[in-house]
């Protein structure tokens, strides 16, 4: 339980107090996504890293840095303490000294993104509402979807009616109401945020809930722990909102603040080059107000945004931490994804393997120095994207039912 001193805009710096507004600042509007801040001198007299230890093993480990009343709810599924991997293999064939895997595919619905919806959903809870909605086709609404399930509330999910069917269906399986609206994400999303202010529903539109940053902020406590307070040299992820990039941001800053850490690492955020709006706002100088919409076309649907909407944001994690933003192409992230699944064990999607190729890169660019250590965030299962995992990969070795057609195939020689 922490209590909020102020949400900042990024853009224009004012602060407001959490009864004032719900959603973005009411100056800027859409691009003035809030930042959340505490009282760090407050809570540094408070509190203790070796308090957390509490034995809980999820995100709620850390409710002391949440934005959440002491006796708040939370959903029952267990969201966080993902494993964190020692990829030797990998860090050698990158050419690096450290590589760690943070592999936040094995939350319960198979993504980050839960992390992000169990704050809104405990939110929601805390002000007695019933029903929340997102506009998302993809692991956002699967994740408010499981999460909300497991507490009973309504969701109301609007995706593009030319969503993909599979993603669809994990909504329908956990009994949301999906809206289907004959028109483009952009619709979607705004058609949702009316209808959440005309009914009263929560809305959790990625960048426009200021909670959902600090859902996403505890990945970076845990990476924290997990390596005993020694943090990596450099965070790298995919990119598309820039929500998660933003998140991981706000949690090392926590850290740093009550003195808890000694540096923010260097945050790397990497996109694909069909969908690089990032990337170019940054190599230009760009402000976020002054972003305009990009092209947007890659197979990592995850990180297919023109107008990332929390731009403001995950410009200023990147600037002021000294990172970067790179762009891999598609077939570098189709690469990636046997890649990734051979060198660590661990099966990604698209999302993810960019930020292996972009790793690659950043190694061979010498972003990265061969002596830094490197984390990089596993997002989403490979599970939620066969079609592009079958792409990745030949097929399997076709034989006849005896052991010479065995032994054939396997290029072994006549017994
Ligand atoms: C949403 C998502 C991302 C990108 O997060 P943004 O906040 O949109 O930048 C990356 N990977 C996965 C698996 C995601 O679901
Ligand atoms: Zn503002």
């Amino acid at each position: 339980m922490a209590a909020i001193k102020e949400l900042h805009c990024p853009v224009c710096g004012r602060s407001y107090q959490p009864h004032e507004v719900q959603y973005t600042c009411p100056v800027c509007g859409s691009v003035g996504t809030l930042q959340v801040l505490f009282d760090y001198d407050s809570l540094r007299l408070q509190l203790d890293r070796d308090g957390l230890r509490t034995g809980e093993q999820s995100i709620w480990r850390y409710k002391a840095l949440l934005p959440l009343a002491a006796d708040a709810k939370v959903p029952p599924l267990r969201v966080g303490m993902t494993p964190l991997y020692d990829a030797t293999r990998m860090a050698e064939s990158l050419g690096l000294r450290q590589v760690w895997l943070k592999d936040d595919g094995q939350n319960p619905t198979g993504s980050f993104k839960d992390r992000a919806s169990a704050m809104v959903v405990s939110k929601a809870m805390e002000q007695g509402i019933q029903t929340v909605s997102t506009a998302s086709t993809g692991n956002a609404a699967a994740a408010l979807a499981g999460i909300g399930a497991s507490v009973g509330l309504n969701i109301i999910i609007f995706v593009p009616a030319t969503a993909p069917e599979a993603k669809i269906a994990q909504l329908l399986v956990y009994g949301a109401t999906v809206l289907l609206v004959e028109d483009t994400y952009d619709v979607a999303f705004e058609l949702c945020y009316q209808m959440c202010l005309s009914e009263g529903w929560y809305c959790r539109n990625t960048a426009m809930n200021p909670y959902t940053t600090e859902g996403k902020k505890t990945v970076s406590y845990e990476i924290a722990e997990q390596l005993n307070w020694q943090v990596p040299d450099v965070v790298m992820v995919g990119v598309g909102d820039g929500n998660i990039i933003a998140g991981i941001h706000k949690g090392f800053y926590d850290l740093h603040q009550l003195g808890w850490i000694e540096r923010i690492p260097r945050l790397i955020g990497v996109q694909a080059e069909g969908s690089s709006a990032l990337v170019h706002a940054w190599q230009h100088g760009l402000k976020p107000e002054d972003m305009i919409p990009m092209p947007a076309d890659t197979i990592a649907d995850s990180i297919s945004a023109g107008v990332p909407r929390d731009r403001a944001k995950a410009l200023k994690a990147v600037r002021e931490t000294n990172g970067a933003f790179i762009a891999v192409s598609d077939a570098e992230i189709l690469e990636a994804i046997p890649a990734v699944a051979r060198q660590s064990g661990v099966f990604v999607e698209p999302s993810c393997a960019a930020v292996y190729a972009g790793a690659r890169r950043a190694a061979q660019t010498q972003l990265v120095q061969r002596d830094e250590s490197v984390l990089l965030v596993m997002t989403g299962n490979g599970l939620k994207d066969i079609k592009r995992a079958q792409q990745s990969v030949s097929q399997g070795l076709r034989v006849q039912p005896t052991i010479q057609s065995i032994r054939q195939a396997l290029g072994m020689g006549q017994e």
